[in-house]
């Protein structure tokens, strides 16, 4: 079982549990026996691009975040490994500022939640529908990321399965340019748990610890991780790893649940294909 997770919020960026402490996280993390974490909070934006209300933490809140992760680094040392990073889209023009979040900071994992359409107006996942080239759009800008060395994972590279009702020609191309892609940058792909969470143990926002069993009932709903697209990520020589994406109490916890269930989804045979990284 893994016993790391680079994918963590905290209540900065507005939408995670404003009742737990990023010491929270860490304790949790610590119960279930984790040797390494990284808070990898929604990045906060040079220009603000993405006028969405809480979504990411302000540019002012940067330092306050940075150093009460560098306290629980040395409080909890001997106990747990505390890394700090941020979760990043890329956008074109602002790579400069995507690099100095690299500079400062342990990981970056790259979470593209959108893109610039032909008229540099952002687009988002869930929200917008996306044409076919635009679809290709979101695997060129994966991509350019790798090229330009800013991401250390790719979260959720299915992401862009959401608001498509089936898995197609185009969404089967996608999966092959970013799978391709990983392969020849090297960065791996994370298989995400926070949609299962979702429709599952937090159904309707609640808190819930219902069997397994009558979890399971409740995964069609779940739109990643996508069994097409780790299927066709089975057929490349790249590194995979879950992760949590915690926003939430309770959710870190449940950890070896929601790997079931990934697991469930995505299937035995697949899952036994895919070559998990540990840690270094
Ligand atoms: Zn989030
Ligand atoms: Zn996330």
């Amino acid at each position: 079982m893994q016993t790391f997770n680079y994918h963590s919020h905290t209540y900065r960026c507005g939408h995670a549990d404003l009742d737990m402490t990023d010491e929270d996280y860490v304790k949790d993390y610590i119960k279930m026996e984790f040797k390494r974490m990284a808070f990898t909070d929604h990045c906060p934006e040079k220009n603000e691009i993405d006028k969405r209300n809480n979504m990411r933490m302000k540019y002012s809140k940067r330092k306050e975040y940075l150093e009460n992760i560098q306290a629980l680094k040395e409080k909890y040392a001997g106990q747990i490994e505390i890394q700090s990073g941020y979760e990043i889209e890329y956008l074109p023009g602002e790579e400069e500022n995507l690099k100095e979040l690299k500079e400062e900071t342990d990981k970056l994992i790259l979470g593209q939640h959108f893109i610039y359409d032909d008229n540099k107006q952002l687009i988002i996942f869930g929200k917008h529908d996306f044409s076919d080239k635009e679809l290709l759009r979101y695997a060129e800008y994966i991509e350019q990321a790798m090229k330009l060395k800013l991401p250390d994972i790719i979260a959720h590279p299915d992401f862009c399965m959401l608001k498509r009702k089936t898995f197609g020609e185009i969404e089967a191309k996608v999966a092959h340019l970013i799978c391709k892609a990983a392969e020849k940058y090297g960065v791996p792909l994370e298989i995400n748990l926070n949609n299962i969470f979702k429709y599952t143990y937090y159904e309707k926002g609640v808190l819930n610890h219902n069997p397994i069993e009558e979890q399971k009932k409740k995964l069609q709903k779940v739109v990643y991780p996508c069994k097409d697209f780790w299927k066709i990520a089975s057929e490349y020589d790249i590194h995979v790893l879950y992760g949590i994406d915690a926003h939430h109490k309770g959710e870190v916890v449940l950890f070896k649940e929601l790997v079931e269930l990934a697991n469930e989804i995505i299937g035995k045979d697949v899952i036994e294909k895919l070559n998990f990284i540990d840690i270094k």
